[in-house]
């Protein structure tokens, strides 16, 4: 589960050298800026939001924040605010699930490498995980082979899940038929392609 949430960071703040709105004291109010953001498990930012700005007074406490600032006030919030860029940490959390789209994208084409290695050199023993048709998955395994022609044992059941073949595979050896299939290694590599075979095992 994602914990979504926002927070605020201080980027900068500045003395307004005027009087104070409410108690006229001269050069008491503070003008603040802060970065908005979203964030993720309420520490990870994801993304910035928008700026938001504060005055207090030192004098009389009276904090007013940047939609009540009257003219004076708002030129010197507005200075602050261009002088100030988007920090660059308020994209971390753009910049993680980045990382880890790419890093997925090359798991799975290191995988499908991995897989045509297995296909191009069978050894008895492989498991391969086939999909049969609309939410039909089943096993076969190589039982041996003459030159280029792979031979399988096929498992006995099947599943409606891709998430069983574990199932599947926990019911062991014996779980293999005595009936013959028979494929080449060159309709091996293209079921690989069509994603007729999800995986292989070795
Ligand atoms: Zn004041």
């Amino acid at each position: 589960m994602i914990v979504y949430g926002t927070d605020k960071a201080a980027l900068k703040s500045t003395a307004y050298s005027g009087k104070c709105v409410n108690c006229n004291t001269a050069g008491s109010v503070q003008i603040h800026l802060f970065q908005k953001y979203a964030q993720i498990f309420w520490i990870i930012p994801l993304f910035p939001l928008k700026k938001v700005g504060y005055s207090q007074c030192s004098n009389c406490k009276q904090v007013l924040d940047s939609t009540q600032f009257d003219s004076i006030y708002k030129m010197g919030y507005d200075a602050l605010r261009t002088g100030s860029r988007t920090p660059v940490w308020s994209f971390s959390g753009l910049a993680i699930i980045a990382v880890l789209v790419a890093w997925i994208m090359i798991t799975v084409k290191n995988n499908t490498e991995e897989n045509r290695k297995l296909i191009s050199s069978p050894k008895k023993g492989d498991i391969y995980e086939i999909k049969l048709g609309y939410q039909e998955y089943t096993l076969i395994r190589v039982s041996h082979l003459v030159e280029d022609t792979v031979y399988f044992n096929p498992h006995s059941y099947q599943t409606n899940k891709i998430t069983g073949l574990s199932d599947l595979k926990r019911k062991g050896d014996e779980a293999y038929t005595e009936e013959i299939v028979s494929l080449l290694k060159g309709e091996l590599l293209a079921k690989l392609e069509s994603k007729e075979i999800l995986d292989v095992e070795r």
